[in-house]
């Protein structure tokens, strides 16, 4: 059977838990992670297959309303259905707005309603269902009447008193559980005042019907601590990717004799200091143009312009301080930055130390995440002949990836 052989199915979504169990502060289904909440990820599973799907309803807990919102946006779906106390209540309510849609405030319509339409009942907190899943639980509702995902068994399961339990016997249960609508909601309504249900095949079980296990994958695990946000995490995969950025400047000696220069975020004693409208540091220069061609965000020209007279006579560190904090901004975080400062004098070697010190401070990165290197240009060019100072900085940053 083809994919467009398939069954095409109503989903149905219950999602008004406030479970904050995986340690955030948000429910977990409104948590991010790899860049998106983990209710838009099983979305975006489905929309893989959107040509079989003829509606997808979501039950929320009104007080999440906005964050349901947020967590949607763009997607073309049903309105979301108000939730209740439990989950099977919840789902309960799912299946009243699907046999009733003018009792909700969407527009589904009713004609796409048939005695045989399958609704397919997931989880929000696995995101990482498979299609291949997906398509093999549709395979098995072209017979029977229900069905669900499990997943066999890895480990010895054993009681307290250490009663082994047969693995090869057991099965955990997944979802989506897939159902005959009209034969769903019969069960529902049998054991309408029953709690000890914690999933719809359950009930289906327990009304007569068989309930065809249809193996699915042990990577679609239901997201509940926050171990499982760690695994999740990974297996979305792609969580970062890491962007370099490199930076140049110059700055010519002031004819005028000094005591001090700056270099590095600190004063060197020196008979010449650099020209430049604020303290011409031309290492925390390269820095600063560095960090901000890794996050493509202009130049240390344009964010501090030398025809802006705030920042004559600045001390320079304000220009990587707001580099680095436009990093972060982005959930940036830095690797390593690596400078070569190129000068015939002064020597920079009794105030390396001192300068990756403070180079530390400003960057906020351990020093030994900090290349400090100096070189001659053995005599050539304008640094050979003692006009002026060249530096150079390479940087390294990783930055969530933010493609879809
Ligand atoms: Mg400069």
């Amino acid at each position: 059977m083809s994919k467009t052989d398939l069954p095409r199915f109503h989903l149905l979504i219950p999602a008004a838990g406030s479970g904050v169990r995986a340690g955030g502060a948000l429910p977990k289904q409104y948590t991010k992670i790899a860049g998106k909440t983990i209710l838009r990820h099983t979305l975006d599973k489905f929309m893989q297959i959107q040509d079989l799907i003829k509606s997808i309803r979501v039950v929320i807990d009104p007080a999440h309303a906005d964050l349901y919102h947020d967590a949607i946006a763009g997607l073309a779906i049903e309105p979301p259905v108000m939730g209740a106390g439990t989950r099977k209540q919840s789902v309960y309510n799912g299946l009243q707005s699907l046999c009733h849609p003018e009792r909700s405030e969407g527009s589904l319509d009713s004609s796409a309603l048939h005695q045989n339409d399958i609704i397919l009942i997931h989880d929000a907190a696995r995101p990482l269902v498979s299609i291949d899943s997906i398509q093999s639980l549709l395979l098995a509702m072209t017979t029977e009447k229900a069905a669900t995902l499990v997943a066999p068994l890895a480990d010895t399961i054993v009681g307290a008193d250490y009663t082994i339990h047969d693995r090869t016997k057991l099965n955990a249960v997944q979802t989506p559980q897939a159902f005959i609508m009209p034969d769903l909601l019969v069960a529902h309504n049998r054991f309408k005042n029953d709690d000890s249900f914690t999933d719809d095949a359950g009930l289906m079980a327990a009304s007569g019907h068989n309930v065809q296990l249809v193996a699915g994958e042990r990577t679609n695990f239901k997201i509940t601590t926050a171990e499982d946000l760690i695994m999740a995490e990974r297996l979305l995969g792609n969580t970062t990717e890491t962007r370099t950025g490199f930076g140049y400047d110059v700055h010519a000696f002031d004819p005028a004799p000094a005591d001090n220069i700056r270099l590095g975020g600190i004063d060197i004693p020196f008979t010449r200091k650099l020209l430049g409208h604020s303290d011409a540091d031309v290492i925390l220069h390269a820095v600063t143009d560095a960090l901000l061609g890794a996050i493509g965000d202009g130049d240390i020209g344009q964010l501090f312009p030398p025809s802006d007279q705030q920042w004559k006579g600045a001390d320079s560190a304000i220009f990587v301080i707001e580099a680095v904090k436009r990093v972060h901004a982005k959930g940036g975080k830095i690797i390593n930055i690596d400078i070569t400062l190129i000068a015939e004098s002064p020597k920079i070697g009794p105030y390396r130390g001192r300068m990756l010190t403070r180079l530390s401070d400003i960057l906020q990165l351990p020093a030994d995440r900090i290349g400090l290197k100096a070189t001659t240009s053995e005599g050539l060019g304008y640094t050979g002949r003692g006009e002026g100072i060249v530096a150079q900085a390479v940087a390294t940053i990783t930055l969530p990836t933010t493609s879809s």
